[in-house]
């Protein structure tokens, strides 16, 4: 890179890639660095939602390749009761999901940003340059070349959940908000097109004991399926189990239909989730922290893609409007952003994970639940972000329905 450009984003998975579009799409001059190279493996379900598609949808994706596979609902086990939900009728959401895995995704997103404008570099790693706390620069290693130093006007840092260079900027996560840890693989499968995602609420170890955790099936329609196991640090007990445990137990139980061989394809990989926009700040005086970086995974259902895409849609607008107005200060407009977007949505999300942590009240909920159809359908279009316009003033209204469905009067006493 000759010069600096006026937008440098760090990192090129969906936060990074998204913004960096945005960005060019607005006539911004942006380029993003990222530390690998595509197609790069990422610890993922590789399940997108159908806010997701919409996100990638409006970036000109294209679902019509043959090694995207459509997905029409979900399918939700807790032990042995079963519920198979399509996705919801939506105004402005598909009724559809989609999988494919994230090597291919991230690539493609970027290659969408590149078309549009942007300035793509690979196997490129960003350090944050700070004097006395202020971002002034950015230095750019690539191996074997020599360090070049750039000094752009702004910066989106993308760089996922660990966000080395956040910290550098002095982010931290917030220790009492919710935070999730997962594992998957990959397994051949001869039902791999089968139209459902799929979840298990109830994992027990070889004793019935339950498991403070849940496992998902996600088909990828190409010969296998990635499976995987997640718990969050709200669930009783969560320290004392590891995510590969309750991925084995999960196998151990796993429906027939899937018809799994005995090993995976490679050995299965985990990762963090921080959720409910627990990391912050989420600005400085030149940068902005999005995706993952700024914690923004959904503590519903574990979804971080979609959310790092709408981050780096938001941020991107909001840098484009201090560019052209020359006015920093227009970076704090983004806290409010995110502020009006998720904020309500969250503070219930967070009861919820709490409530969950609980393991009487997460039986009474996936034995129960499970077993009335409108509830469950409902469940799923609030886990999953899909309320209309019209009915998500009803945030707190989802909670107290949540507490009266249980009946239980342990809820009432978690604080958001
Ligand atoms: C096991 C598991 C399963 C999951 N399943 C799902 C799922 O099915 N659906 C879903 O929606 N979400 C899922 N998630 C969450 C989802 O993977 C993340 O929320 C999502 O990847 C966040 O995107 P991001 O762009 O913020 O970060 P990332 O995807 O992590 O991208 C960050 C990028 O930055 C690069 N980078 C890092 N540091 C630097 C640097 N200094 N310089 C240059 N580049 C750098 C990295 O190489 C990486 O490519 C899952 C997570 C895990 C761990």
């Amino acid at each position: 890179m000759s010069s600096s450009p006026q937008v440098l984003v760090v990192g090129g998975g969906p936060g990074g890639a998204s913004a960096a579009f945005w960005l060019a799409r607005q006539g911004a001059d942006v380029t993003l660095v990222e530390k690998k190279r595509y197609p790069r493996e990422k610890a993922c379900g590789d399940g997108l939602t159908p806010r997701a598609v919409r996100q990638l949808v409006d970036m000109g994706f294209d679902f019509d390749r043959p090694d995207v596979h459509r997905i029409v609902g979900l399918r939700s086990y807790a032990g042995d009761v079963m519920l198979e939900m399509p996705w919801p009728e939506h105004s402005v959401y598909p009724n559809w999901g989609a999988t494919l895995r994230r090597s291919d995704l991230d690539g493609r997103v970027a290659a969408l940003a590149e078309a549009e404008g942007a300035t793509v570099l690979q196997g490129v790693e960003a350090v944050a340059v700070v004097e006395n706390g202020d971002l002034t620069g950015v230095e750019l290693r690539r191996k074997g070349e020599e360090t070049q130093v750039v000094t752009p006007q702004y910066v989106v840092v993308a760089d996922g959940s660990l966000s080395r260079f956040g910290r550098q900027l002095g982010t931290y996560r917030r220790r009492d908000y919710p935070f999730g840890l997962a594992v998957r693989g990959y397994w051949e499968s001869p039902n791999s097109t089968d139209g459902y995602i799929e979840s298990q609420l109830d994992i027990r170890d070889r004793e019935g004991r339950a498991m403070p955790g849940y496992g998902w099936v996600f088909p990828m329609g190409d010969g296998t399926i990635n499976i995987g196991a997640g718990l969050v640090s709200t669930f009783k007990g969560w320290k004392d189990v590891n995510t590969s445990r309750i991925l084995d137990a999960y196998l151990a139980e796993l429906p027939e239909h899937w018809q799994i061989a005995e090993n995976p394809i490679s050995r299965p990989i985990g990762g963090k989730l921080p959720m409910a926009l627990s990391v912050g700040p989420k600005t400085g005086r030149n940068w902005v922290l999005v995706g993952d970086a700024a914690g923004a995974v959904n503590p519903f259902n574990g979804e971080g893609i979609d959310y790092a895409y709408e981050t780096g849609r938001l941020a991107a607008g909001i840098i484009v409007d201090a560019l052209a107005t020359g006015d920093a200060a227009t970076l704090s407009r983004y806290d409010e952003a995110l502020e009006a977007e998720y904020a309500a949505y969250h503070r219930v999300a967070r009861i919820f994970a709490s409530a969950i942590g609980n393991p009487t009240i997460m039986h009474t909920l996936t034995t129960v639940g499970l077993r009335s159809r409108p509830l469950m359908e409902w469940v799923l279009k609030v886990m999953a972000n899909l309320l209309e316009p019209e009915e998500q003033g009803m945030a707190e209204h989802v909670y107290v329905a949540l507490e009266r469905a249980v009946s239980l009067p342990g809820l009432r006493r978690i604080k958001a």
